[in-house]
């Protein structure tokens, strides 16, 4: 899978990068190296993004692709001065512990080693009826699927996001549930719940393109009337359970244009909006975001 050689991760020497900033990676190993590699945050938990930034140290240096645990592979983007960056998303269902996260560029790899830490999420128990009705259509679940998938190479959002609705925020990020009793090894509350009454207004939390709008009506009876938002750079944001739906696909939105209004459609049991922030199709806990960290 590698260009070229590397030698075993801790046989080589450590070596501390601190920027201006103060954030900090520890790269393993130094030699002639084709990137300097900043990884941010340093100590990650999961629901986390990932932000890591390559530094060419020569203009000859093309553009990397970033590595996962030799599993997942993500894109770069140039990403200010002829630096590029990935965002690798995480979420409560990785396994915490260490993470080797490689950059590999022309005949050059950089390994770097990350602890994702671990981190409670509050529990849900739910009693399910047997006779209960699976919602869903398969053209709803196909038009979400894409949606996820997407990867388009212009970044709209610029700094921190903001919050898409003034309402509490009812449920949190990454709670995880048991159904009947048995925990649901796959269910995590893919998003930020919240609270509002029927009407108020959804605002999009970062500029972007309208590339989703889903209704009851041609079968989005799970996720209810639905917009998703390309944010750009594989960032996306679905917001679901509308009442009402102020865009069309194709559409351009600045940050804190009301796109659409809170409502009660498809699988709710009261009035509220979920947002759910997707980083190249894994479900991410917003806070970052909302913090300007990316
Ligand atoms: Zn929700």
């Amino acid at each position: 899978m590698e260009q070229n050689q590397e030698t075993p991760l801790l046989t080589r020497r450590s070596l501390l990068v601190a920027t201006a900033m103060g954030s900090a990676a520890i790269l393993i190993g130094r030699r002639a190296l084709a990137y300097d590699v900043v990884i941010n945050p340093t100590a990650p938990e999961l629901g986390d993004t990932i932000s890591v930034i390559a530094t060419p140290r020569t203009p000859a240096s093309n553009q990397p692709i970033v590595t996962v645990n030799d599993s997942t592979e993500y894109p770069t983007f140039a990403f200010g001065n002829g630096q590029y960056r990935a965002l690798i998303p995480t979420s409560p269902l990785d396994p915490p512990g260490r993470m080797v996260i490689r950059v590999i560029g022309t005949g050059e790899t950089r390994n770097l080693a990350v602890g994702l830490k671990n981190r409670n999420f509050p529990i849900q128990r739910i009693t399910l009826s047997p006779n209960r009705r699976s919602l869903g259509t398969q053209h709803e679940f196909d038009r979400v699927a894409a949606f996820r998938a997407l990867v388009s190479p212009d970044r709209h959002w610029n700094g921190a996001m903001q919050r898409p609705n003034s309402g509490r925020i009812s449920t949190q990020y990454g709670v995880r549930r048991y159904y009947n009793g048995v925990f649901s090894q796959d269910y995590y509350h893919r998003g930020l719940d919240y609270a509002a009454p029927t009407g108020s207004p959804v605002l999009s939390p970062a500029a972007g393109r309208i590339v989703l709008v889903g209704r009851v009506a041609d079968g989005f009876e799970l996720h209810g009337n639905t917009i998703g938002i390309d944010h750009g750079q594989g960032v996306l944001s679905i917001m679901i359970h509308l009442s009402r739906i102020d865009v069309n696909e194709g559409d351009r939105v600045q940050p804190g244009q009301v796109i659409g209004a809170v409502g009660n459609t498809g699988a709710s049991t009261g009035p509220h909006l979920h947002w759910g922030l997707y980083v190249n199709g894994v479900c991410v806990d917003p806070a970052p975001w909302l913090a300007g960290r990316f």
